[in-house]
């Protein structure tokens, strides 16, 4: 059986309520799915959980669905929640993070702008629709939040005091070495996590140079923060931050 089509509607869903589409709704729904009068759907809000629903076409170009019943109740976000400071990197590849973070659970995710970063224009509203698309996809029951971009230090100072930031550091001890290498790698990320479960988490990673000395030698320093290593391998910007969630979750997270 072909799976219902599911929509993130921001109104409130209610028993038998009656919710109208806006446009790029109703054209995914009537023109793309080309899903007839009566046709099933499956809509949520972030806040009421999930509903059935039935198309109703309002007009050729406008539909409207009806709610018939609350298929998930809505449950809290995932707990301790987990937040994606990441450098951005090129489009497809900035694309990919963000489709992969809304799939792992992330609850947030801010641009992280560094001295290396070579992407600096950030279209945080081409990241949220990504999200939301992502969001529908996976049967999430609520939306990452896409915070606008922000450099370093600001990405790390606005984080809730407290929180434990995984700062997936490739080039080890050495603050001037560009690559840790065989020498002065952070620990296993793995080990790291065994100490961090329960605690909400900001997973830290860099653009494709990496992070600048400073920067560096500035996160190593820094309370709260614990370098970790993926390996002794270089991996791409976006392997490393889907490669972090995925311990993260299985280890820390709601993959028990
Ligand atoms: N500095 C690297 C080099 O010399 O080519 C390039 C940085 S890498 C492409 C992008 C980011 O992914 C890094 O800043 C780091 O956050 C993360 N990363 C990549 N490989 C890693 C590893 N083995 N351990 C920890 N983090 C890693």
């Amino acid at each position: 059986m072909a799976t219902i089509p599911r929509l993130y509607i921001d109104a409130p869903l209610a028993a038998s309520g009656l919710v109208a589409l806006d446009d790029e709704q109703s054209n995914y729904l009537l023109r793309v799915l080309r899903l007839e009068d009566g046709a099933p759907v499956r809509v949520f809000n972030g806040r009421d959980g999930e509903w059935s629903a039935s198309v109703k076409k309002a007009s050729a170009r406008r539909a409207e669905v009806t709610l018939t019943g609350q298929t998930r109740p809505q449950t809290g976000q995932i707990r301790p929640p987990l937040t994606l400071l990441f450098a951005p990197v090129k489009k497809d590849q900035t694309d990919l993070i963000i489709e992969k973070a809304t799939e792992l659970g992330a609850a947030r995710m801010v641009p992280v702008l560094t001295e290396r970063t070579q992407t600096r224009t950030v279209r945080t509203d081409r990241f949220r629709k990504i999200a939301l698309e992502a969001a529908e996809q996976t049967e999430r029951l609520d939306l990452p939040e896409i915070a606008d971009a922000a450099g370093l230090d600001a990405a790390l100072d606005a984080l809730p005091e407290g929180m434990a930031v995984i700062f997936c550091d490739e080039a080890g001890e050495e603050a001037e070495a560009p690559w840790g290498g065989e020498a002065g790698r952070a620990r296993p990320m793995l080990e790291v996590l065994a100490g961090l479960k329960g605690r909400p988490a900001a997973i830290l990673t860099g653009p494709e140079g990496g992070f600048a000395p400073a920067e560096r030698a500035y996160l190593r320093g820094r309370a709260e923060t614990w370098p970790v290593s993926l390996g002794p391998r270089i991996l791409r910007a976006e392997t490393a931050a889907i490669s972090a969630m995925t311990l993260w979750q299985a280890v820390c997270g709601d993959w028990k």
